[in-house]
């Protein structure tokens, strides 16, 4: 059977990321950390489209409960992870002066230690059947760099190096690893930002959808998809990048 793993795939982007791949007739794994009832309601979701999946809670920023995705692959053959997409994610805002080493150290585990060690877990299938898409879920952060954001924007400027490093190690595997770099998108994660006052520097005059991602990541998850590998795709409206 084939399956897509998510990570952060209970709210946001990754709900969206996890509903269209159901769609797509993958078997999809639901990472969480720990808002279960979020959690169950994107598996609701999914199988009342007549999708099907089930529930994969971690914590992306804890290579210790991330041994448990290993647990399951080990005793789960007849389920083969085609599709990983590396969204969990968190942004802890300061101006670097006052930034406390937690915001920091969170900020990388999550958005950037957390790619390897869940990456490093699922490559082994992926290069045994020689067939994989590796999306990773980056942002115009990490392209451009945001005051306020010295953490997140090293982060994802991290995820941006090594999506680019990993594509050349694996393509002839026959492994894409790509990444989508969002701008603003309607989620938790920016519910609390201006958005009548932001929306005004995005050309396209509007925060995206988590399901304008959603497609994006459908198209590198696919077959025809094949020959990009190491790209960075910015789905932001047109903001400069
Ligand atoms: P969101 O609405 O805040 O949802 C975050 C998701 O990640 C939730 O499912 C959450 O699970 C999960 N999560 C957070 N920390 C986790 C951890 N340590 N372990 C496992 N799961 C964890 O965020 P979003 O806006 O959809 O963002 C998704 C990705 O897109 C992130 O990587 C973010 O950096 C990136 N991005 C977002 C935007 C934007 O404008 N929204 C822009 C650029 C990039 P729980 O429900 O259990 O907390």
């Amino acid at each position: 059977m084939k399956c897509a793993l998510v990570t952060g795939g209970s709210r946001g982007i990754g709900k969206a990321i996890c509903l269209k791949l159901a769609s797509l007739d993958y078997y999809v794994l639901v990472n969480y950390r720990s808002n279960i009832e979020e959690a169950e309601k994107t598996l609701a979701l999914i199988k009342e489209n007549g999708g099907n999946g089930e529930l994969m809670p971690f914590d992306v920023a804890d290579r210790e409960q991330i041994k448990q995705l290993g647990d399951w692959i080990a005793t789960n053959e007849d389920k083969y992870i085609e599709v990983l997409i590396n969204n969990a994610g968190i942004r802890d805002d300061s101006l670097m002066a006052w930034m406390a080493e937690d915001q920091w150290d969170n900020v990388l585990k999550t958005n950037l230690d957390s790619f390897f060690y869940v990456t490093r877990l699922v490559l082994n299938g992926m290069l045994t059947r020689k067939y994989g898409r590796i999306i990773n879920i980056v942002s115009l952060s990490g392209l451009k760099g945001l005051a306020g954001q010295t953490n997140y924007s090293a982060a994802k400027a991290g995820v941006i190096g090594a999506t680019k490093a990993l594509a050349q190690e694996i393509a002839r595997q026959g492994i894409t690893v790509n990444a989508l770099a969002p701008g603003f998108i309607k989620t938790d994660m920016t519910e609390g930002l201006d958005e009548k006052e932001l929306k005004m520097m995005i050309p396209a005059r509007r925060f995206g959808l988590p399901e304008e991602v959603a497609s994006a990541a459908a198209f590198f998850s696919s077959a025809e998809a094949g020959y990009i590998t190491g790209q960075v795709l910015s789905i932001n409206g047109g903001l400069y990048s």
